[in-house]
């Protein structure tokens, strides 16, 4: 892999950029791998590579039906933060935010981390409530969280409006370290790292079925043909439901398209995250200056990747009170993704009963500021068997009761 630096630029620009390699290469398939993780976005791109750094298992393919970072993690509004209540989350989701924090340097790929700061925003005596207990919960956990009273959230934010009539904003959970990353490139970055590592990232490839042999994994059939492995990784997002099929298990698991939308670029006048969870909508202005706008899910099992035009106008609708600012604003674009919620909100990172067979899905509205840690704890239970990172979020917790309720976190926040 070609080292990018600013060397690097300075020789290309003298001879007329030649001398660049392709990120990735697109083989076709071998006939086995030691692993085969099926869905090439941010979670099984940081399972492959993580299997490979960390456990040195380097004869492993991605199979991806698209393209490669496609699905929800070219889809998602970069919203990165660890402020979740429970003990495993708060684990998992710093793990991955501490990685993001060095990200860039350790793929050697701009991956654009920019911890500006979210804010989630209480507009509700219930919310003042939920948030001053979480900070409380990040303080035992060691994730650096404080809780802010309406006069430091203006001076954060100095265009939201605190005195909204329906929902004045009455403080916010805010996390100094949280921020943004450029979605594509943690896509890329992995994608090219695990290449170098000579794993195989088939893209246009979709998996059709899972071949097993006395209650283990054998191998995958796909659109390019049959393929054996030792081990196989589900990650598949919003498709978690019908790998787990092919595979002869059932998820606890709906599917549901989210929509987001990005303004007009306007010149910069926000410069931190801000979530607004009672009224079901969240802002960020990206590096372009457009204003990144989400809401929530649709409200009936869906798999269409598309916008809906009374999303457009239920999510500005619920963001005007609190920034009257954005009511002149042309939208420019709107999109969906497909993402699974478990009951709980709390994603499955998990042996299943195929023997060899592991999943990872469930991230549901938030999985895009895992995707490090995520990737790591998978590796980590994929090679050994084992991962504290990913223990409480096994399969077993629905039969035995052990849910990790998420739900102010993680229910419309993302
Ligand atoms: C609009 C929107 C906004 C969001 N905002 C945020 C946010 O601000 N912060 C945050 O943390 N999270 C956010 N999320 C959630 C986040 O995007 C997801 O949780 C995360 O990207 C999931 O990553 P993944 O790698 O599991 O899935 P994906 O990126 O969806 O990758 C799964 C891949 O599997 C492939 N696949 C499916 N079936 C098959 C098959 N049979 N064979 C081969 N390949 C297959 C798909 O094509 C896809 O590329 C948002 C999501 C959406 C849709």
């Amino acid at each position: 892999m070609k080292h990018y630096s600013a060397f690097a630029v300075a020789r290309e620009a003298l001879r007329y950029h030649t001398g660049w390699e392709r990120a990735w290469r697109s083989p076709e398939p071998k006939k086995r791998y030691d692993a085969i993780i099926v869905g090439a976005g941010g979670h099984g791109l940081a399972t492959a590579y993580y299997l490979g750094k960390n456990y040195g298992i380097q004869n492993v393919a991605v199979i991806e039906k698209g393209w490669l970072g496609g699905g929800n993690t070219g889809r998602n509004t970069t919203i990165i933060r660890s402020n979740y209540l429970q003990d495993p989350s708060a684990a998992i989701y710093e793990k991955a935010r501490g990685l993001y924090e060095d990200l860039s340097q350790e793929l050697n790929y701009n991956i654009m981390f920019s911890p500006r700061g979210v804010i989630m925003l209480a507009q509700t005596q219930h919310e003042i409530r939920g948030y001053q207990r979480t900070a409380h919960a990040n303080a035992l956990q060691g994730v650096q969280t404080e809780w802010i009273g309406p006069e430091r959230v203006k001076e954060l934010v100095p265009i939201i409006n605190l005195e909204g009539p329906r929902y004045p904003v009455l403080g916010g959970l805010w996390q100094e370290r949280g921020g943004t990353a450029r979605h594509d490139a943690v896509a890329w970055g992995y994608a090219r790292a695990c290449s170098a590592m000579g794993m195989d990232i088939i893209q246009q490839c979709e998996v059709t079925g899972v071949r097993q042999e006395n209650g283990r994994v054998v191998g995958v059939d796909t659109t390019k043909g049959a393929i054996d492995c030792d081990k196989l990784g589900i990650v598949v997002a919003g498709h978690s439901g019908q790998l787990a099929e092919m595979a002869g298990f059932r998820l606890p698991l709906e599917a549901v398209a989210l929509q987001a939308l990005v303004s007009e670029p306007i010149k910069p006048c926000m410069d931190v995250v801000v979530m607004a969870n009672t009224v079901h909508g969240y802002m960020s202005q990206s590096d372009k200056g457009e204003m990144v706008i989400g809401g929530g899910t649709d409200a009936y099992n869906n798999f269409t990747q598309r916008g809906s035009f009374h999303h457009i106008e239920e999510t500005v609708r619920a963001l005007v009170e609190t920034f009257p600012m954005i009511s002149r604003l042309k939208m420019l674009r709107q999109w969906g993704g497909i993402v699974d919620m478990t009951g709980d909100r709390s994603p499955i990172l998990s042996k299943t009963p195929l023997q060899g067979c592991f999943i990872n899905g469930g991230w549901g509205t938030g999985g895009f500021k895992a995707i490090p840690g995520s990737g790591w704890g998978m590796a980590q239970l994929m090679a050994t068997g084992h991962s504290s990172l990913t223990e409480a979020f096994s399969l077993d917790r629905f039969k035995e009761g052990r849910f990790i309720d998420e739900s102010v976190a993680a229910g419309v926040a993302h």
